[in-house]
């Protein structure tokens, strides 16, 4: 059985060292574990995302080092969802753990999603908790997972990422899936298949910086709302409903009021907050609409994910048969 671990890295030159040592002692740890049970060998794959610090350096070295270990290197910054995506493809393991290279994502659950994926579970989500971060944040997170998984179709949780093992087939269902925009804790939860979920403690980053902004993340979400489905236009499409009616049984008051008493100097406040509310509103669905006009625009044009500048091993349909198991 050969496990493959993905691991998108981005200037991660502070920690990449630390982590590979801790990983691949906690992977041969879990291997000698196994060795009675069954042959559990692993390869793991990096993939450096246009790095300009010294990250590619040490992966190249860490993969002459050890045949087990492989890179890719993007041209350039992709962003991890194309990070993700250029690892599953390039990983070649009846199994795929998806990592971070900061230490928040533990090594040592691997071991137990392991135990959990020989028990029968093609995904095993690893859910950290909210310990530890700011409360704002975490209350955030909640209201926003709360407001996401009444328009989305697939169930998003609170605190689960991108931290997971996958089966082979999982892997190839989320392969299937060529989409441009990705937002891949959707198509994570879109592939299904038995799905199990246990928590982790969340840990600090310990060095370098998270490059999450206030900004990528309203992003995110807004990634998270409108890349999944077009309920959001169904949505603008029953406020609209709902605005046309008020309307309506406003005038029919303000006619009554007059046949009853009269004429009155309208309010001009009421008019000037009407208009203004109702042009707030239509910039907001025109601008609904411009996303998912964008996102067809995009779709459309078929650019590559990413492109690849160098890279230590071959995609593995391409790869010599037997190869597929380097140790
Ligand atoms: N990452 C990447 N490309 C990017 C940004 C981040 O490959 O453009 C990687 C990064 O090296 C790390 C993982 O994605 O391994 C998570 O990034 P980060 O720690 O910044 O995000 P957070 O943990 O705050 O969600
Ligand atoms: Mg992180």
């Amino acid at each position: 059985m050969l496990i493959s671990i993905v691991v998108p890295c981005f200037n991660e030159e502070e920690i990449i060292g630390r982590f590979h040592a801790h990983l691949t002692g906690e992977l041969e740890s879990v291997a000698a574990e196994y060795a009675a049970e069954c042959a559990v060998e692993f390869e793991l794959v990096y993939v450096d995302d246009g790095s300009e610090d010294r990250t590619l350096p040490f992966l190249e070295k860490a993969a002459a080092a050890d045949p087990r270990t492989h890179y890719v290197s993007f041209s350039r910054n992709f962003g991890k969802e194309a990070a993700m995506l250029a690892g599953l493809q390039y990983a070649g393991g009846d199994a795929v753990v998806v990592m971070d290279a900061d230490l928040q994502h533990p090594p040592e659950l691997i071991r137990r999603m392991l135990r959990l994926h020989r028990e029968g579970y093609d995904q095993v989500v690893a859910r950290r908790t909210r310990t530890g971060e700011r409360v704002t944040r975490a209350l955030a997170a909640r209201a926003y997972y709360r407001l996401v998984n009444r328009f989305v179709d697939v169930e998003l949780a609170d605190g689960v990422g991108d931290f997971r093992l996958l089966s082979r087939r999982a892997v190839d269902a989320v392969l299937e899936l060529t989409e441009y925009n990705r937002f891949s804790k959707g198509l994570f939860a879109w592939v299904g298949f038995r799905t199990t979920t246990f928590d982790y403690e969340n840990a600090r980053r310990e060095t370098g910086r998270s490059s999450w902004t206030f900004r990528r993340l309203l992003d995110y979400g807004l990634d998270g709302l409108i890349s999944f489905n077009d309920k959001p236009l169904r949505a603008a499409l029953h406020l609209g409903l709902l605005l046309v009616s008020a309307a309506g049984a406003y005038a029919a008051w303000i006619v009554g009021a007059a046949l009853v008493n009269g004429v009155e100097t309208p309010g001009y406040v009421t008019l000037l907050v009407s208009v203004t509310a109702l042009a707030g509103v239509q910039m907001v669905m025109l601008g609904l609409v411009g996303e998912y006009v964008g996102r067809i625009y995009y779709e459309v044009k078929r650019r590559p994910h990413f492109l690849v500048k160098a890279a230590s091993t071959p995609v593995p349909h391409q790869r010599p048969r037997g190869e597929l198991v380097r140790t």
